[in-house]
């Protein structure tokens, strides 16, 4: 919070023959917001404004006008093409972030969070597709916030050796402890369906059998659930269980 990180933007592509002195991480923390707010279909000002509590906000949108990161009219706020790829970027990075701090290394939610916004402006784009890679592409963050894709999601490399892979790409007869669970809050009863069968992260699974449903067992318990509901469930390989059972 307050650093003064500071960037010169040379401005000669927009015809101003001066430098503007940015806050980049003010300005990092605004084209978020305005993400943030775009995913619940606002461009309003004020709520900007209000939402983020900074005495140096006006300044800094004026700035960012002029850099060409937004477009104000009226009492809406936008990003310009320019300013939503850095938006897009930042956001993919925060929510990686959380899901690496949350679930792999088992934060506290707050600390993983703030983690996560001091990480953002620094990993470089190789290392946030290996992240991405690392946690098996995951489409969203621990608060259910989609992740926006990179390259290494559509490109499917190998060159890095997911920690954490999809319960359907796991092998028959492998055990794994649950890290994440991806089923969107909306269902919610999904999710406590799993509960109960204790399919809740950390729970240690080996896996049975893949069709014609996912048959696992925790704990000497053998349950059945769903393909759909196998993708939804992200895991830790432990090795390989003995092929007796
Ligand atoms: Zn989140
Ligand atoms: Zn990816």
């Amino acid at each position: 919070m307050g650093s003064v990180l500071t960037a010169n933007i040379k401005l000669t592509a927009y015809g101003i023959d001066k430098e503007i002195k940015m806050n980049t991480k003010l300005t990092d923390e605004i084209l978020e917001h305005l993400w943030v707010l775009r995913e619940k279909g606002s461009k309003s000002y004020n709520e900007l404004v209000n939402d983020m509590k900074d005495g140096d906000i006006h300044n800094a949108i004026l700035k960012m006008e002029k850099a060409g990161l937004i477009t104000l009219t009226n009492d809406s706020i936008e990003l310009s093409a320019k300013g939503e790829t850095r938006a897009r970027d930042l956001t993919r990075r925060h929510r990686l972030a959380e899901r690496l701090f949350y679930d792999v290394f088992e934060a506290e939610m707050e600390e993983a969070e703030y983690t996560a916004c001091e990480v953002e402006h620094i990993l470089s784009p190789a290392v946030t597709d290996s992240v991405c890679s690392f946690l098996g592409h995951p489409p969203t963050c621990p608060h259910g916030k989609a992740i926006p894709k990179g390259e290494c999601c559509f490109k499917y490399s190998r060159e890095v050796k997911p920690l954490v892979s999809q319960l359907n790409d796991l092998e028959v007869g492998s055990a794994a402890r649950i890290v994440f669970i991806t089923l969107h809050k909306d269902k919610s009863s999904g999710l406590q369906r799993l509960a109960s069968m204790g399919i809740v992260p950390g729970s240690i699974i080996k896996l049975k059998q893949k069709a014609p449903a996912f048959v696992l067992e925790i704990d000497e318990t053998t349950l059945a659930i769903d393909s759909p509901i196998a993708k939804e469930i992200y895991v830790k390989r432990l090795g390989f269980a003995d092929k007796k059972g």
